[in-house]
């Protein structure tokens, strides 16, 4: 059975960051114009951003904040009957590592309740993700389809839309915009 290994964030779900944000700073911003994963960097003011990485990690759980990809669920279901699938998803936060690791437990209750059909022993919570080899991987960074796989599928998101088709072609990477794109590549036959 080959092996897939799918990101969380941005990849399975999406959103989240931004309605955090305008709750806290009370704020009604939209994703146009947002082109960077890094954008809330510079939208929390930097006298506010301890408090907010606290009410981020220890007051919220940031997935009640996301919603799921169109047919995210049902591919992924499919595809776990011909492919062995990880799930592979980062939660260190260089601004806050005392407690981003809070994170965790939420992805993991998260993942259980909504892939039931992945055996949790396949979850995967590092940021080191081009250390694993896969056969397969689906993630919506770029610096994540690297290295260890054989097919990269680069999933469209917000900040990652103006990537070249050449850029892509170099790192020898797939660009997909939706889940019915990964199943028809994946389950064509
Ligand atoms: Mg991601």
């Amino acid at each position: 059975m080959k092996k897939i290994m799918i990101d969380l964030d941005d990849t399975i779900t999406t959103g989240g960051y931004l309605d955090i944000v305008n709750k806290y700073l009370n704020t009604n911003l939209t994703y146009e114009n947002i082109n960077n994963q890094y954008w809330v960097d510079n939208i929390i003011p930097k006298e506010k951003l301890t408090k907010y990485l606290n009410y981020l990690y220890n007051e919220i759980n940031f997935y009640d904040y996301i919603k799921i990809n169109d047919n995210a669920i049902n591919v992924i279901e499919n595809l776990s009957k011909y492919y062995e699938i990880f799930i592979c998803s980062a939660y260190v936060d260089k601004r806050d590592l005392k407690n981003c690791a809070n994170l965790i437990i939420h992805k993991y209750n998260w993942l259980r309740e909504n892939l039931p059909f992945i055996n949790p022993d396949n979850f995967i919570f590092t940021s080191s993700k081009n250390i694993l080899k896969t056969d397969i991987k689906i993630d919506d960074r770029l610096s994540n389809l690297k290295e260890n796989a054989d097919l990269k599928l680069l999933i469209t998101a917000y900040h990652n839309k103006n990537i070249s088709e050449n850029e892509l072609k170099e790192n020898n990477v797939i660009r997909v915009n939706n889940w019915n794109e990964i199943a028809n590549i994946l389950l064509k036959n």
